[in-house]
């Protein structure tokens, strides 16, 4: 059975432009090969946004070398990429977008949830991508709620939507370069959960709501709220109790176990390959958005 190797709790808040207001809950800055395929979790939100006709989000940026995956749990984000991606977003879809060799986007919330406010709540998650893709071809995977199946867990101890990887004979939408589960989890509480996942796996638990009791004894450590489990990858049998009705984000996948150098939105393997990489965008190589 896993064990919970340590617990992230997530930094101040602070704001990715002026419509997010996120908890950093890890980077690849603090803790690179522990998390890996995983680099980065910003959590924003839940924040309420009284109704407005401005754009409210960041503009235009680079990427290289990774992808992000934009979750949203409230709210809606629109999105436009320089690989000609785009799209709007809204509750329980996910947008997969991958930067590869770079891409230029810009993140808002969406036209429809700012006229209208109210609560805005997503994670973002950056995923790496290994060495031999990192300058693959950008694109875009707009995997709206419809597409994610939905599987239940015995004993009604809640639901898993599967937006990547398999849970039982149930396959997730989204394509990915390397082995990977990422499941949004709906709890009940007073349930035992007990998932197998593969061993040497890196696997964390991100809670967003409720609580979670690993292990048999009271003096075992729970995480709560904001707060990410990050479990050993020894071991098959991920198992916990369920202490108040909880919506979890699990994250499990193949470590990539290749060197980590970042600056900012890049992420490569070596200090030469970023050096190209701001090379590359001042130079317009990232293309441009809307051409
Ligand atoms: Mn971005």
């Amino acid at each position: 059975m896993k064990k919970v190797a340590f617990i992230k709790r997530g930094s101040c808040s602070h704001w990715v432009g002026d419509g997010f207001p996120v908890r950093s809950i890890f980077s690849y800055h603090d803790i690179a090969d522990q998390l890996s395929p995983f680099l980065l979790m910003d959590y924003a939100g839940p924040a309420d946004f009284p109704p407005t006709r401005r754009k409210l989000g960041v503009g235009q940026h680079p990427h290289r070398g990774l992808e992000t995956v934009t979750i949203v749990y409230q709210g809606g984000v629109s999105h436009r990429d320089s690989s000609s991606g785009g799209g709007t977003i809204g509750p329980g879809d996910v947008q997969w977008m991958t930067a590869a060799s770079g891409l230029i986007h810009e993140e808002y919330h969406s036209p429809e949830f700012a006229a209208q406010g109210g609560i805005f709540e997503m994670v973002q998650l950056w995923v790496n991508l290994p060495a031999k893709d990192k300058l693959a071809a950008p694109g875009y995977q707009a995997i709206t709620a419809d597409r994610i199946p939905v599987v239940d867990l015995p004993g009604q101890a809640g639901t898993a939507r599967i937006i990547a990887g398999q849970l039982d004979e149930v396959r997730g939408p989204a394509r990915t370069f390397t082995p990977m589960n990422v499941w949004d989890l709906r709890l009940a509480t007073d349930h035992r959960v007990s998932l197998a996942l593969p061993a040497g796996y890196t696997t964390a638990l991100f809670v967003l709501r409720g609580a979670l009791r690993f292990g048999d004894h009271d003096d075992q450590p729970g995480v709560g709220a904001a707060e990410l489990a990050v479990m050993d990858r020894e071991g098959s049998e991920l198992a916990f109790d369920v202490t108040a009705d909880s919506t979890v984000l699990l994250l499990n996948g193949a470590p990539l176990n290749e060197p980590i150098v970042g600056h900012g939105p890049f992420v490569m393997n070596t200090r030469e390959e970023i050096l190209q990489a701001i090379h590359d965008y001042n130079s317009g190589r990232f293309g441009r958005i809307g051409v």
